[in-house]
């Protein structure tokens, strides 16, 4: 069966997978979304025998109609090679009365690898299969973790170049040096004065602008976006929750139909959406546990029905969730007002013009109550990470600590002790300084990088080989600019 893709504020645009993949975001400013989500129709007992790549072949065949089956598998096997550091691709590890669930074994030791790794090649396979003959510019936001991933994924792919905007002073100094260092003729990375949001939405802005892309066609570019507004950076992120589940299946940690909670450490909305998805297709999960960090903006939605993003902004130790905005919720919205795109789209024109909107109490209880909103302060996220050290002797970052911290904060007020999945988003190697300061360990006289060998002691895990490659890399990147310069900044890199 043929599945096409409608944007969230525009129900008569219509396109294939491959043709919103390569879109990106709407040209109304929505973001695509499937016109229904498909059943997985594979038993997961079937699925627990699967390798990481076969289960992803199942998941994303239901989404991705107009690719072959030998495209898509091409794109997947291309992804999930051995640029992951074990076999798994997403392991489980049980700690505590909890699994955390791996997402940092691909190249820049973070969950966002998890997508951008074969994001690349649908794009490419898309570009193909609709007569593209334009160069592809990746252009991105990123408030840490993105920007390297997609660098890593995009690098001297033929046809494509990729820009990347980042917070000059809201990222960790690990994740800047591992952006600044990014080889590839095709790639850039640019700093801004200003923090994540700004970003974002200059990079919005730069797609939405007619005569910039009129520009760029008659030069032989067109813009495409590899944030997670992105569906094929959503759908790929399916299938490590449908893989958990059966894994835990087929291992005996639960049983057939057994439901399961997840836990998301959240900013932009993108890796709970796509849990949220995995139980739509029929995974049995029950509880979507929605945990964020200081910028609680989620979690007051959750609570209230009310979405409002005038509030300050706080730069936090888990800095990929330091979001005001979160862009991917919008296909919440749309699933929850039934796919009504007008509405949406008076919603997200009500957040943009006057920083809030509002779903009725009554559609939230009756439509996802199955979300569950929680934040960790500071305090609560280093203490998180020191209990599960000297609990377990595993060592966890901060943003997979909110979600640890947040889980144990949920059974202590609901008593529901339904087995649980925290999605562990980043190797602590990638936030050596806060960890270590957490578990007391810290070493004020050491680098972070050089504060790596300490932690690799204390966890006795190796060294991930992402976070030895920088070490001595060249800084190839040193261009830095004001929020309001950006699009002069693509025109120059671009020669347009
Ligand atoms: C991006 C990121 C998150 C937030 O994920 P969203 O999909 O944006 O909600 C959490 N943790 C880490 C380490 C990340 O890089």
């Amino acid at each position: 069966m043929e599945l096409n893709y409608v944007s969230t504020r525009n129900r008569a645009d219509q396109k294939t997978a491959s043709e919103a993949i390569l879109q990106g975001l709407a040209p109304d400013g929505g973001l695509y979304v499937p016109t229904e989500i498909p059943k997985l129709d594979v038993p997961m007992a079937k699925l627990g025998e699967m390798t990481y790549q076969e289960v992803a072949y199942e998941v994303m065949s239901r989404f991705f109609t107009d690719f072959t089956e030998e495209e898509l598998k091409h794109c997947i096997n291309s992804a999930y090679d051995s640029k992951f550091d074990t076999t798994e691709i997403a392991p489980l590890v049980a700690a505590g009365d909890a699994y955390y669930l791996e997402l940092f074994h691909g190249k820049t030791i973070a969950f966002k690898d998890m997508a951008l790794s074969i994001l690349p090649y649908l794009m490419i396979t898309s570009a193909r299969k609709n007569q593209i003959k334009n160069d592809i510019v990746i252009l991105t936001a990123t408030s840490g973790d993105t920007g390297k991933a997609a660098l890593a994924g995009f690098a001297d792919v033929p046809g494509t170049k990729i820009i990347v905007f980042y917070p000059k002073d809201g990222v960790s100094d690990i994740q800047k040096r591992q952006m600044v260092t990014q080889k590839g003729d095709n790639t850039f990375v640019v700093g801004i004065n200003g923090n994540f949001d700004q970003a974002q939405t200059g990079v919005k802005k730069m797609f939405n602008d007619a005569e910039m892309k009129n520009d760029l066609d008659a030069a032989g570019f067109q813009f495409s976006s590899a944030n997670s507004i992105n569906i094929g950076r959503l759908i790929p992120q399916v299938v490590y929750y449908v893989f958990a589940y059966a894994r835990l299946l087929n291992s005996g940690e639960i049983e057939e139909g057994q439901k399961i909670n997840v836990t998301v450490p959240t900013g932009n909305f993108g890796n709970i959406l796509a849990a949220y998805y995995a139980k739509n297709m029929g995974v049995p999960i029950d509880r979507l546990i929605c945990a964020s960090n200081k910028n609680n903006v989620l979690t007051d939605f959750f609570a209230s029905g009310t979405y409002d993003r005038r509030r300050d902004f706080y730069l936090t130790m888990s800095p990929s969730m330091d979001i005001l905005i979160s862009s991917n919720l919008e296909r919440l919205i749309n699933l929850i007002l039934d796919g009504d795109d007008k509405k949406t789209a008076e919603e997200m024109k009500k957040l943009a013009e006057e920083g809030s909107y509002s779903i009725p109490k009554e559609i939230l209880d009756q439509k996802i109550a199955d979300f569950y909103g929680g934040f960790a302060s500071e305090e609560e996220t280093a203490a998180e990470i020191k209990a599960v050290y000297e609990d377990c002797g595993y060592v966890i970052d901060t943003h997979t600590a909110v979600a640890s911290a947040v889980y144990k904060k949920y059974v202590d007020k609901t008593g529901d002790k339904t087995s649980t999945v925290i999605a562990s988003t980043a190797s602590p190697y990638k936030f050596t300084r806060s960890v270590m300061q957490a578990i007391g360990q810290d070493r004020p006289e050491l680098s972070d990088l050089e504060l790596t060998d300490v932690l690799s002691e204390v966890a006795n895990t190796e060294i991930p080989a992402a976070i030895v490659e920088i070490r001595d890399a060249e800084v190839r990147h040193k261009t830095i600019c004001e929020v309001d310069e950006m699009p002069k900044v693509v025109r120059e890199i671009l020669n347009i």
